[in-house]
């Protein structure tokens, strides 16, 4: 006898987009600004008097009232999970039967269809034009004509840094039945935010993250917002004690100060302005070499048909950036990191 595994796992790979040690790294759209000590003392003490032996509160009472108020929501919209990645897999996990079909819109987060797989869900593809823009009443048609139970997309849009605006997302919310999951893991650097309209439509589900703006990518922690029923349903089928002791303290100092969080975003979106200007003006200097797209978020598509070359050249200088075929998605650094970022283009484009 011997034990075979099925098809659908027998050949993944674990996730590792990256391996190997690079001193700048513009890969993972992750922030560049660390969490200051005094948040991080805190919570390490807060964590080191609980002593660490008793399970978390699986409900997140206090990170939940924090959350909600500094978004002004109702504490009885979110849940929270280990990442949005989590939630992603709850969701796919349980708003379909088997069977029922779920609409991805593509290029965009890969983890839509990776969980799809993992549950056997049927995925129908919607492709975005060349630019990565799209026509919002098309999509409107291929959901309904596909009778899909569940639509999710990234707004704005990883990896492409498009954004559609909040009365086309609403257009598409009232055009349809089926769940619509708006996931806003970088509308903390833009503001076309639908996630007040919750109470307005009863499919909605927002998905956010502390990965981007909020630099919490090493705690793990995302959350679901939609109105109560959907919320009651997201808090029975995730796994009871999902956001451990130590992301939910950590999580909580962090609310504490405001002031930071949002000096934070300031600062990032300052980032990404700038690194736009100094790339579009190489583009400039480098005519049909490559073209940068307009972005939303923490992060800059680079295109080009030299995008591998370029990319290789870049991790010989010892930075890495996220290579997708056709582009190049670059994260936005220190002013340090930006500046040998742009003079390792200019020198790979002078070469
Ligand atoms: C980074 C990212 C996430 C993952 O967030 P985590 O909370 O770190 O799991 C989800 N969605 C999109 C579109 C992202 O880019």
């Amino acid at each position: 006898m011997s034990y075979r595994l099925n098809e659908k796992i027998a050949n993944l790979k674990p996730y590792d987009p990256i391996s190997g040690e690079y001193k700048i790294r513009l890969d993972a759209n992750e922030s560049y600004i660390k969490v200051p000590d005094e948040v991080l003392d805190k919570a390490f003490d807060l964590c080191k008097r609980s002593g660490l032996n008793r399970y978390p509160d699986p409900c997140c009472t206090e990170l939940i009232k924090a959350y909600a108020e500094f978004f002004g929501l109702s504490d009885k919209c979110l849940t929270m999970s280990n990442g949005s990645d989590e939630m992603i897999s709850i969701i796919v996990s349980s708003f379909l039967l088997k069977g029922e079909k779920m609409v991805t819109v593509l290029p965009d987060f890969s983890m839509y269809a990776f969980y799809a797989s993992v549950f056997e869900n049927t995925v129908v593809p919607f492709y975005k034009k060349d630019d990565f823009s799209f026509d919002v009443t098309e999509l409107i048609d291929f959901v309904n004509k596909n009778e899909a139970k569940l639509l999710i997309f990234s707004n704005p849009c990883n990896p492409t840094g498009y954004g559609i605006k909040r009365d086309e997302v609403e257009l598409l919310l009232k055009s349809t039945d089926a769940l619509v999951v708006v996931d806003e893991a970088y509308m903390d650097f833009w503001d076309q935010s639908v996630m007040d309209l919750i109470g307005t439509y009863d499919n909605l589900i927002v998905l956010k993250t502390f990965s981007k703006a909020f630099g919490f990518a090493g705690v793990r922690l995302g959350a679901a917002i939609a109105n109560e029923k959907l919320t009651n349903v997201l808090r029975a089928v995730k796994s009871p004690y999902n956001v451990n002791v130590i992301t939910q303290t950590a999580a909580l100092c962090l609310l504490e100060k405001k002031d930071y969080i949002y000096s934070a975003f300031e600062q990032l979106k300052n980032s990404v302005k700038g690194l736009y200007n100094a790339l579009k003006e190489l583009e400039n200097d480098f005519t049909g070499r490559f073209y940068i797209a307009p972005t939303c978020t923490n992060f800059i598509v680079l295109k080009s048909d030299e995008a591998k070359e370029l990319y290789e050249y870049l991790l010989s200088c010892s930075i890495a950036v996220r290579y997708m075929g056709s582009f190049l998605r670059i994260t936005t650094g220190t002013p340090e990191e930006n500046a040998e970022l742009i003079s390792c283009i200019k020198a790979y484009f002078n070469k």
